[in-house]
């Protein structure tokens, strides 16, 4: 059975750019996660397409990563370090639990070396005027991860921080989102995938347990 790809919704670009990175290690929970950013090249097509960076940064950046390969190389492991990080302080912050000092370091370490200069670009989303976003100031190559960096600061000390959830697929999907239903009780990252298969297979045990039929697998 083809997965659905949790990363294929991320296109719809509604979910907090610090949560849709977390996201880009899909299937978090299961036995073999997928890496969404498996190189530093990777991690820069996925800034652009996330609205994370300027188009012109990121034409400067990629012709700085292939003069300064070591440099590009240490910024993308500094990603995965922040990405790690991230999942595991919004988890925290959405079940009221203390965070660890090394995540908190590794976001604040990001926060702190930023220069925050804020841009208001127009929305790519059809029929929304503009939108606000931060954007990294010139120069320095590891503040292409600033963004990010303000985005999870911003969702962890607001009172969303604690609308954090993860999706509770039992294959594994990890999926990290914001709950914003009304009584606060969403479970799943997206209903039309995990959530419609959760329901299908829950219909199916039911109907299995009246009949008393086997699993046919
Ligand atoms: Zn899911």
């Amino acid at each position: 059975m083809a997965k659905i790809r949790p990363g294929d919704r991320d296109k719809a670009g509604d979910e907090e750019l610090a949560l849709r990175f977390v996201n880009t290690l899909a299937w978090r929970n299961a036995k073999s996660p997928e890496e969404r950013l498996p190189d530093a090249e990777a991690l820069l097509d996925w800034l652009a397409g996330a609205q994370g960076i300027e188009p012109q940064a990121l034409s400067r950046l990629r012709k700085r990563g292939e003069r300064r390969k070591a440099e590009a190389e240490a910024v993308y492991h500094q990603a995965l370090e922040l990405r790690e990080a991230l999942s595991r302080l919004f988890l925290a912050r959405g079940q009221k639990l203390s965070p660890s000092s090394k995540d908190l370091h590794i976001l604040n370490r990001i926060l702190g070396a930023s220069r925050p200069r804020i841009a208001a670009v127009p929305s790519a989303t059809k029929g929304a005027a503009s939108a606000w976003r931060l954007a990294p100031s010139e120069g320095e190559e590891n503040e292409i991860l600033a963004p990010i960096a303000w985005s999870a600061a911003e969702l962890l000390t607001g009172p969303r921080g604690m609308r954090v959830r993860q999706c509770e697929d039992e294959r594994g999907c990890g999926a990290v989102f914001l709950d914003q239903s009304r009584l606060n009780n969403r479970r799943w990252c997206s209903m039309g995938d995990c959530g419609n298969r959760a329901k299908a297979r829950r219909h199916y045990l039911r109907k299995k347990q009246a009949s008393g039929r086997k699993d046919p697998r």
